[in-house]
């Protein structure tokens, strides 16, 4: 097969993991989540196995349909057939044995019934961890691409904000948002949250048939992908007379907000980060009101690691990106959040969320 020498963005971070399945000392790991297969090669396929080997060329399993798009995406990457991994018959490759393979605990147990079958004499260790590891610290041209869709979704948010009209319902709402997202971008990250008034007490309230009456405030909740990216952002819009009580939830989010962007930098544990804003809202007397936790990382997918919430170790790093999302919700009565996307740098964070708060 033809193989072009051009630059390969993920080739650390696949070099990384080799490097993590030969300290394990593991005869091979095999990835077959999607979220996980592209971290490691660039590559979106809904039906492929990597194969990495310490000190061997990993090998990018997956079936003919997908076969010229890994070879036009990352043609670095040796191609073989699926079936070959997913099938009945032991795996063959030369002299290898596979006495202990890395495998991701978070599949199904079909797909386990297989691999048992493919590497019938191996001991399986889950390599989930380290996935995630590698994973929730992005590479710098990762970082320029979560930049690029915070951007955007900047840029719509404002655009959409103009659009809003009272009388319109939150479906619709959602819907100007949707369109620019498909029109600007790859489309919705997550289905578009908006609320009106009472309706933002629910977290995560799927808009409907209420209609904004262009005095009430508005929670929205949105994200657009681009080039393969997620970004994620909320923000209120606040009446020009707003009840003295959402004055005050609001000022509280917002510096519960700006408190932890403040305190955000590598070292800190995950916990400690959430722990910044939780203690913050307690002592003014809503700590069972911010009843999430405070973040998560976003990459190719919206959710994922870190997960800035109650008691989590993972140790910030720069690179890693993470969401500041503090909240206040009274049923029945109102709700706010500011969500902005981060960044841990050497010595802080990098905010990317731009949108006035
Ligand atoms: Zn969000
Ligand atoms: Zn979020």
């Amino acid at each position: 097969m033809r193989r072009k020498k051009i630059d390969n963005p993920f080739a650390e971070r696949l070099a990384a993991f080799a490097a993590k399945v030969a300290e394990k000392k593991l005869d091979a790991a095999v990835v077959f989540n999607q979220a996980n297969v592209r971290s490691l090669t660039g590559v979106d396929c809904d039906n492929a196995c990597l194969l990495v080997r310490p000190s061997c060329e990993p090998v990018f399993y997956t079936d003919f349909r997908y076969v010229p798009a890994v070879e036009r995406t990352a043609p670095w990457l040796k191609v073989g057939d699926i079936k070959k991994v997913g099938g009945k018959k032991p795996l063959k490759l030369g002299k290898a044995k596979f006495a202990k393979v890395g495998y991701e605990s978070v599949m199904t147990h079909a797909k386990f019934l297989t691999l048992e079958k493919v590497f019938p004499k191996a001991k399986f260790e889950d390599v989930v961890p380290e996935l995630t590891a590698l994973r929730s610290v992005k590479t710098p041209w990762e970082v320029e691409r979560l930049r690029a869709a915070v951007r955007l979704n900047d840029e719509i948010w404002s655009e959409a904000r103009g659009k809003f009209r009272a009388g319109m319902t939150e479906v619709e709402m959602a819907r100007i948002i949707k369109h620019l997202m498909i029109e600007r971008g790859e489309g919705e990250a997550f289905e578009t949250i908006v609320c009106v008034g009472r309706n933002a007490a629910e977290c995560h309230h799927v808009p409907d048939g209420t209609v904004w009456n262009g005095r009430e405030p508005v929670l929205v909740d949105m994200g657009v992908k681009l080039g393969g990216y997620c970004s994620d952002m909320t923000r209120n819009i606040v009446p020009e007379r707003p009840s003295r009580l959402y004055k005050k939830v609001y000022a509280l989010v917002l510096e519960a907000n700006m408190r932890a962007i403040a305190a955000a930098k590598p070292g800190m544990t995950a916990g400690d980060l959430d722990a910044v804003a939780r203690r913050f809202l307690t002592k003014s007397g809503f700590g069972k009101e911010f009843g999430h936790s405070l973040g998560h990382g976003v990459g190719i997918e919206i959710h994922e690691a870190p997960w800035a919430a109650k008691k989590q170790k993972t140790v910030l790093k720069p690179g890693m990106s993470v969401t500041i999302e503090p909240g206040i919700y009274l049923p029945g009565n109102l709700g706010v959040r500011i969500e902005d996307l981060v960044v841990i740098t050497e010595d802080g964070c990098e905010v990317l969320s731009a949108s006035p708060k």
